[in-house]
């Protein structure tokens, strides 16, 4: 049996869902404790709950201590079985992480599988849905899976209620992914969502965001829904070159001006834009579990936070896998190394 720390570095959720992920897919049982101790309110939250059933309906596992607030688990798995699946996060907590936590196993399964996930589909600290159809999905397609999503509803903190599919087409085994140093930008847009609100915080946003980049208006773009149970807003920058498309976002919230949220969309995206690297920071903590499966593959990358060093050792707990980071100015590069 496995042990992890669920304090050991950034000390939060990721150190279990990538847990989970990677028991279902080497069949290995594995005990947490001190689950997200790094974080003010520690415990599973109902994301988090949702991730942990969702992986035992995969997987077919038995699993102790999967209940709201809890800070240890056990988590035995079976055989895993692709299929039709529905999860409900049940409140705004991250849909795309639950879809995260079990894609592994599903890309890898025997049979295909169509997901239904229900809860956040746009929060901050976890990826975006735009960020996971147009920014990690298209990166996993090329190591094997066919991964296709449809978007149904947004669900912005606090109301949550979003929804979205995704039909999964297994491979036997992943191939090597191999992201080197970003070439040129071949298209950027600024992109502001306003679900049940009004179109101006839209406009305030994009043309910030245009100003501050320096970028003509024609790469503004305004999406107003009323597809979403309760308000919310999102900007999202977004920067396509041949190698991916990445998205770097911000998020409306009541007492702070559309000027500042779209501002820290910019900042993100200035890190990224004087840097040659591929992969923003987010991308490269969610890169690393794919080619530890794969058993090879390298990318470049911003810089690697507290959320990948940690990813990078609860991995090597599960498969006999190695990271290599070399930094230089441009960028640092990351391999994994079996
Ligand atoms: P907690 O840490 O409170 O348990 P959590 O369960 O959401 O929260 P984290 O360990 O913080 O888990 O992991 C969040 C994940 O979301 C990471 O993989 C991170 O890269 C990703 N993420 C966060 N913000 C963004 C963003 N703006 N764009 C893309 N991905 C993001």
């Amino acid at each position: 049996m496995i042990k992890i720390d669920g304090s050991y570095g950034e000390g939060g959720g990721q150190i279990l869902r990538t847990s989970l992920s990677l028991s279902l897919v080497t069949g290995k049982a594995f005990q947490i404790e001190k689950i997200r101790a790094g974080r003010q309110r520690p415990g599973l939250l109902r994301q988090h709950l949702t991730a942990v059933l969702a992986a035992a309906e995969v997987g077919n596992a038995q699993i102790e201590g999967a209940a709201l607030g809890s800070t240890s688990l056990t988590f035995k798995p079976g055989k895993i079985h692709g299929g039709e699946y529905r999860f409900s996060v049940g409140t705004a907590g991250s849909g795309t992480l639950v879809l995260q936590t079990i894609l592994p196993a599903l890309m890898l399964a025997t049979e295909p599988s169509q997901v239904t996930v229900e809860g956040g589909t746009h929060n901050s600290m976890a990826p975006p849905y735009d960020f996971l159809a147009r920014t990690f999905l298209p990166l996993l397609q090329r190591m094997g899976p066919k991964v296709d999503l449809k978007f149904q509803r947004y669900g912005f903190y606090p109301a949550g209620g979003g929804r979205f599919i995704a039909s999964i087409t297994p491979v036997t085994k992943l191939q090597p992914l191999d992201l080197g140093e970003r070439s040129e930008i071949i298209s950027r847009k600024v992109i502001a969502v306003v679900a049940n609100l009004v179109r101006k915080i839209a406009e305030r946003e994009v043309s910030t965001a245009c100003d501050l980049l320096n970028w003509p208006p024609g790469c503004a773009s305004i999406q107003t829904t009323r597809e979403s149970v309760g308000p919310g807003n999102i900007v999202m920058v977004e920067i396509v070159s041949p190698e991916l498309t990445a998205i770097f976002s911000a998020f409306g919230e009541v007492g702070i001006t559309a000027e500042k949220v779209a501002a820290s969309a910019v900042r993100e995206a200035r890190e990224y834009l004087v840097s040659q690297a591929a992969a923003c920071e987010h991308l490269a903590d969610q890169l690393l579990l794919p080619i530890a499966l794969a058993g090879a593959g390298s990318f470049t990358a911003v810089k690697l936070n507290l959320h990948a060093r940690t990813n990078m050792t609860v991995i090597a707990q599960f498969l006999p896998v190695r990271f290599e980071a070399t930094e230089d100015a441009a960028f640092t590069t990351v391999r994994a190394v079996s």
